[in-house]
């Protein structure tokens, strides 16, 4: 049973797969209700961490770049791990 998993799991295709897209919600000023984005495209960037000299491993701070994707329409930050 195991294996037809991880079997399965190869065989994936695109059309397995849905878009994400961008659920956060703005006010229409014009119109005056919330829409929600809907965007489908995101692009890449980097959030800067630093890490203390009190805790990190060389005894200095360090800075970690971690990869973030952004929405291309309202440039909200797309929270992957909250995807289900
Ligand atoms: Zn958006």
């Amino acid at each position: 049973m195991k294996l037809d998993g991880q079997a399965k799991q190869h065989n994936v295709s695109i059309e397995d797969t849905t878009i994400i897209k961008c659920d956060n919600k703005q006010v229409d000023l014009e119109k005056g209700i919330e829409m929600v984005c809907g965007g489908e495209m995101y692009n890449q960037g980097y959030e800067l961490r630093k890490l203390s000299a009190l805790i990190s491993p060389t005894g200095k701070t360090q800075v970690m770049p971690v990869p973030v994707f952004y929405c291309l329409n309202c440039g909200k930050e797309v929270d992957i791990q909250g995807i289900e």
